[in-house]
């Protein structure tokens, strides 16, 4: 290579990284020519799928490691170099290889071995992730324990940072966890020093969705103590389980109004601006015992019934008191209403209500008791108060068209 013949200084700059499906590295030439001018080249990447299970993390950089050592060797044995440096984002693999004193399981000791009899400790350093270009080689994947290890770095967290105040830190296994105050509380592990887990990562949504499950769609509240007492911070937590939550399917199915019909138009005597009792709905409820006097031995029962007089504006309501269900008692109250309420324009009642009976009765017993049309005598108290009545029975014509 006559380029490369004439530069000044030659370094190799390998980077390592790994997620749980793949492990990668990356090596880049850093070349000054003799005026002092830089050129960085991409000299060779390796990936490799990570072996399926029983593999923490911090393994799989170590086998990173190994990757970057094993492209070293290939690139070393082609070129003439000055330096060679490594770098990876995980602090447990830099904490491995310097190692002097502690025994390692055969797996880590076999791997930090072959590292360290083609490098020494002091080649290797610290990248953050997001400077770490190896991380793009096993970029396809939701690994958010590598994602996290890039803000493991405690000065690097700005204080605008959400989880500045969360006092984060690495555990054993470089997974980052929020600090806290409650250290020497009851609670559990998981509980005092939870996995801080970014909310905008698609590994917060699967937590939510998966601990939402297990509480059988209960609401937020639940949900997020359901996630924290698991172990897990999830920084805006609160949001992100309120949106999931409002679009959650079931919830909605649980939760939501039942469809209704939207009603008829109101007419116009429900709507027209008059005074209270202008036009009036009329209902009988009732009977119901009361002692009307005391007598000797006791007391002596009677019935009453109410009549019900709604103002079909104002939802105002006066009650009339009635003794027996006859039509002279009905016609009685109205009469009594209407000289305290004033004239009414139109009497409305719905059909199949306790007032359709009082009629029924009413008919029936003046039928029995009098010779007189009772529908004729309330027409004639309603032609005489000047008011209509509307809605009731068929037999009930409007005053004047009878
Ligand atoms: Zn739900």
């Amino acid at each position: 290579m006559p380029y490369l013949s004439k530069t000044a200084t030659k370094e190799l700059h390998v980077f390592s990284d790994a997620s749980e499906k793949a492990i990668a590295a990356v090596a880049y030439l850093r070349t000054t020519d003799s005026s002092g001018e830089p050129n960085i080249g991409f000299i060779l990447g390796k990936a490799k799928v990570a072996p399926t299970s029983g593999h923490t993390i911090p393994r799989l950089e170590l086998s990173a490691a190994v990757l970057a050592v094993e492209i070293t060797q290939t690139i070393v044995n082609n070129l003439d170099l000055d330096t060679v440096k490594f770098y990876t984002d995980s602090k447990v693999v830099l904490g491995y290889i310097s190692n002097e004193t502690r025994r390692f399981f055969i797996y880590v000791a076999n791997r930090v071995e072959k590292i360290r009899k083609f490098s020494s400790p002091s080649q290797w350093n610290y990248v953050p992730t997001n400077r770490n270009p190896a991380d793009s080689g096993t970029r396809s994947v939701p690994a958010h324990d590598i994602h996290l290890t890039h803000w493991s770095v405690k000065e690097q967290i700005h204080k605008r940072n959400p989880i500045a105040n969360l006092n984060p830190f690495l555990d054993e296994r470089g997974l980052l966890r929020a600090g806290g105050r409650i250290a020497k509380s009851d609670l559990n592990l998981r509980e005092k020093k939870p996995l801080i887990v970014p909310g905008r990562h698609h590994i917060a949504i699967l937590l939510v969705r998966h601990y939402h499950d297990k509480i059988k769609h209960q609401g937020r509240h639940f949900t997020y103590g359901a996630i924290r007492s698991a172990g897990f911070w999830i920084i805006g937590a609160k949001r992100l389980i309120s949106s999931f939550i409002h679009k959650c399917v079931t919830c909605r199915k649980l939760r939501d109004k039942t469809e209704c019909q939207i009603m008829s138009d109101l007419p116009e005597d429900r709507l027209e601006p008059s005074p209270p009792f202008t036009n009036v709905g009329i209902d009988t409820f009732g009977p119901w015992t009361i002692v009307s006097r005391k007598t000797r031995g006791g007391y002596a029962n009677s019935k009453r019934w109410a009549i019900l007089f709604t103002c079909l504006v104002t939802r105002a309501v006066h009650i009339e008191l009635i003794e027996e269900m006859s039509s002279s008692a009905f016609i009685n109250a109205v009469r009594r209403f209407a000289a305290i309420r004033g004239q009414v324009k139109i009497f409305r009642s719905d059909r199949g209500t306790n007032f359709i009976g009082a009629i029924d009765d009413l008919l029936r017993l003046t039928q029995s008791t009098s010779k007189m049309d009772p529908s004729r005598t309330f027409f004639i108290i309603l032609v005489q108060l000047g008011s209509s009545i509307r809605h009731i029975r068929p037999t009930w014509v409007e005053p004047g068209k009878e």
